[in-house]
């Protein structure tokens, strides 16, 4: 038994989650200084703040028919099906055709040291990389939100 690794829930500050905030229930102002006092009361509120301002560059999905283009790659499926009226069987085909390009944030502030808050204590999340190029549904599946 002694080579196996016990894996206590307790030990998750072994992997850094010590330096992150756990978003309270009763809600918080981002932790960036610059970013002032506003209460977020809700945690995807908040992580949505985060993307917006404190990615460095975002990562949009481009349909192939037009110049729309969405963080979310769901967004372009369902813009696909109701603005292009691709039928369903040819769905498949059609999101091959969607690129993805990564751009810079214009509206970027510097987080600093600060990283993103977590969602709770129990739930083991992985902490977004503060900068860099961030895929939003993959971060948008880790955090279990749904904007
Ligand atoms: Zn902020
Ligand atoms: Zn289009």
């Amino acid at each position: 038994m002694a080579d196996v690794l016990d894996l206590h829930p307790n030990q998750e500050e072994a992997i850094g989650g010590d330096r992150a905030i756990v978003f309270p229930p009763q809600g918080m102002a981002c932790p960036v200084p610059s970013c002032g006092d506003h209460i977020f009361n809700s945690y995807p509120g908040l992580m949505k703040h985060w993307k917006k301002r404190h990615t460095a560059s975002i990562r949009v999905h481009k349909c192939p028919r037009c110049p729309k283009e969405d963080p979310r790659r769901t967004h372009i499926t369902q813009h696909l099906l109701r603005h292009h009226h691709v039928p369903m069987n040819n769905l498949r085909e059609a999101q091959l055709g969607v690129t993805t390009e990564v751009k810079s944030n214009k509206q970027f502030i510097s987080p600093g040291d600060i990283l993103p808050p977590r969602k709770s204590q129990d739930a083991a999340v992985p902490i977004l990389e503060p900068v860099g190029a961030m895929d939003l549904d993959q971060a948008m599946d880790f955090y279990g939100l749904d904007l």
